[in-house]
């Protein structure tokens, strides 16, 4: 069993309805969810828009490759209404990022973990440190309370709800 840990984020549609449907999903085809952070609202990171995103952390624990868990995540977010447009930062039903695979790092053409850009962003430290404050980071040698300490991100990330039943 590896420990996984995951951020679900989206600004488009009905938020509620999608994270729930994607939380099912994650449970059915990757592993059992063994802890959720709150929902947290937060500002576009990298582009302008009115709609907020959302963004919650989970760990999962699966038995999954880190290839099988992007194939279903991947999968996940198709079934849920996801479309790649040609702009990296952009609107989106679902965008599931894989944030850790165990203590493993990974480099493929398609799959980086830790996710390359944990450290610089609020919207993944603040959800993850509720669930996995102590984690080290396999390559900075940081834990993720430490990485948000540091982190020089000011875009607004506010806790909207606690987790939905
Ligand atoms: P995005 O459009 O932001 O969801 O980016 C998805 C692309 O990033 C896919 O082509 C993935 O193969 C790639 N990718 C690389 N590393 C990761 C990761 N740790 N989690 C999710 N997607 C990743």
């Amino acid at each position: 069993m590896i420990r996984l840990y995951i951020l679900l984020g989206g600004n488009l549609g009905d938020k509620q309805k999608v994270f729930s449907e994607a939380i099912a999903l994650l449970n059915k085809q990757v592993g059992k969810i063994t802890a959720y952070s709150a929902i947290y609202e937060t500002e576009p990171w990298g582009f302008e828009s009115v709609d907020y995103f959302w963004n919650q952390a989970l760990e999962i624990s699966t038995v999954l490759s880190p290839e099988e868990v992007l194939l279903q995540t991947q999968q996940i977010e198709l079934h849920l209404g996801r479309t790649r447009k040609a702009a990296q930062y952009d609107s989106r039903i679902i965008d599931i990022d894989i944030l850790f695979y165990g203590d493993q790092v990974i480099s493929l053409d398609n799959l980086i973990v830790p996710h390359p850009r944990i450290q610089e962003r609020k919207f993944v430290l603040v959800p993850l440190s509720e669930i996995a404050s102590e984690l080290m980071h396999p390559v900075f040698h940081k834990n993720i309370r430490q990485l948000l300490e540091e982190c020089p991100d000011s875009l607004k990330v506010e806790r909207v709800t606690d987790i939905p039943a």
